[in-house]
């Protein structure tokens, strides 16, 4: 059994948060490779090292008058990593590096090899802390010239040098370019570089070991201790997670899922809770219908109306032309026989709204073109649906009982899930409408 263990900012953000991590570790032998993030916030007001590394360079670029901050700066992070260091006991002294990063700090070396050392370093001191061997990120984590990551060189260099190794640190976040120079990846992508190593090494479980119990049904912010999800399908997740549930890096589920590894969220600090399994596919029988809503707010409609405009082929090409002319990108598009409707984000859209009225007229000749703002679109995804009936039925029933006034519905063919568009002030309260019935009432 081998599994791959990543441990987010949070759960290293000190030596008492590490101490939990390496007890983890050790409890399991086949937790063999271990992708650490930067420490993170040791409370709510506290900065995460990535930040301050990020707010270090910028003073670098600034040159001289701001080299008394610099040097501030780098201080306050070292501190950070000595009192880690201390607490675990280790004898290990970062004085070196530090040296090392300074300089190249002021050679201008780059933003990314800056924000890349919170993990290089945390790194090193989770290896001498377990006692595995540190593999640098930027030997075997590879990039493209053009900035994209390189799947295959990374995994055929990454699957040979671990296959040598019977137990590592390999720190997240970053790799190397063509010319290495240093390149990360987008924020928290930390949880990437945990699965493309489950890909390398062929995984029997890719743990990521966060500051949840893993997904929600639904946001906390909104429904009051919402119930967790004990297992979601790939095609599930990237639906949540597209409508904004954020626990795990977006891409991160792409590596592991060409292999079929399963991911397990899994809470440092309490380590009982089994988490959520994000799986492939699965013949447990979901607990309630559905597994999870997520929404976003701030969304604006475009109904084009044009009598017979079913008949007119090429119709919606030259309307979504338009969008694609003014560089709007489309979130969703339901359509009636003389209308269709186009849902956009309010912010990308109000600049252009003129044009794209304009553009609509010139292209189609509608009978007219209305708009409507402050909507939200709210996402109920779950396998379950397929097999039951009435699950549109008691959504709506649920949300005329709320008194949500439903604007749009949007069942996707895969029966996986049905978006609902509402004004952005029955958000919440739809929410719960949608929760109650499917949750509450059937606890
Ligand atoms: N440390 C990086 C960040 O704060 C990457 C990560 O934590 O995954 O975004």
């Amino acid at each position: 059994m081998k599994k791959v263990v990543k441990f987010g900012g949070s759960s290293l953000a000190s030596a008492a948060q590490f101490k939990k991590a390496g007890h983890i570790i050790r409890q399991d032998e086949s937790r063999r490779y271990v992708v650490p993030s930067a420490p993170g916030k040791r409370h709510p007001q506290d900065t995460k090292v990535t930040d301050m590394l990020y707010s270090c360079y910028l003073l670098a670029l600034r040159e001289e008058d701001e080299e008394e901050q610099f040097e501030k700066i780098i201080l306050d992070i070292k501190a950070r990593y000595d009192e880690i260091i201390r607490g675990l006991d280790l004898t290990l002294d970062l004085t070196e590096e530090f040296q090392v990063i300074r300089e190249n700090f002021s050679r201008k070396i780059g933003r990314d090899y800056a924000a890349s050392r919170g993990e290089y370093l945390n790194g090193i001191v989770m290896a001498e802390y377990l006692g595995y061997t540190f593999i640098d990120a930027a030997d075997v984590i590879f990039f493209q010239e053009s900035g994209a990551f390189d799947a295959e060189k990374t995994n055929q260099v990454l699957a040979e040098r671990l296959a040598d190794c019977e137990r590592a640190v390999i720190p997240g976040f970053y790799g190397s370019l063509p010319d290495g120079r240093i390149k990360t990846f987008s924020r928290g992508g930390s949880d990437i570089t945990g699965s493309i190593v489950a890909k390398a090494v062929h995984a029997d479980m890719y743990e990521n070991w966060t500051d949840v119990s893993g997904f929600l049904v639904a946001d906390p912010r909104v429904v009051k201790n919402p119930k967790a999800i004990d297992v979601i399908t790939y095609r599930e997740l990237r639906e949540l997670s597209y409508m904004g549930a954020s626990v795990l890096h977006e891409d991160a589920i792409f590596p592991v899922r060409k292999e079929g590894i399963p991911i397990n969220i899994r809470n440092t600090n309490c380590p009982e809770d089994k988490g959520t399994l994000i799986v492939e596919d699965t013949c447990r029988t979901p607990r309630f219908t559905i597994t999870g809503i997520a929404g976003k707010r701030d969304f604006a409609s475009i109904t084009v109306e044009k009598a017979m405009m079913n008949s007119e082929v090429g119709f919606c090409h030259k309307v979504l032309g338009v969008f694609a002319d003014n560089d709007i990108s489309i979130e969703h598009m339901p359509s009636g026989i003389d209308t269709m409707t186009i849902f956009v984000h309010q912010d990308e859209f109000e600049e252009k709204e003129q044009e794209v009225i304009a553009g609509i007229h010139r292209a189609v000749e509608p009978d007219f073109v209305e708009l409507e703002s402050d909507l939200a679109l709210i996402a109920v995804v779950g396998r379950g649906m397929k097999a039951t009936r009435g699950t549109s039925g008691r959504i709506f029933s649920a949300l005329a009982h709320a008194n949500v006034n439903v604007k749009m519905i949007d069942q996707g063919s895969s029966e996986l899930n049905i978006i609902i568009g509402v004004r952005n002030h029955d958000f919440e309260a739809a929410i719960r409408a949608i929760y109650d019935i499917f949750v509450t009432t059937q606890i």
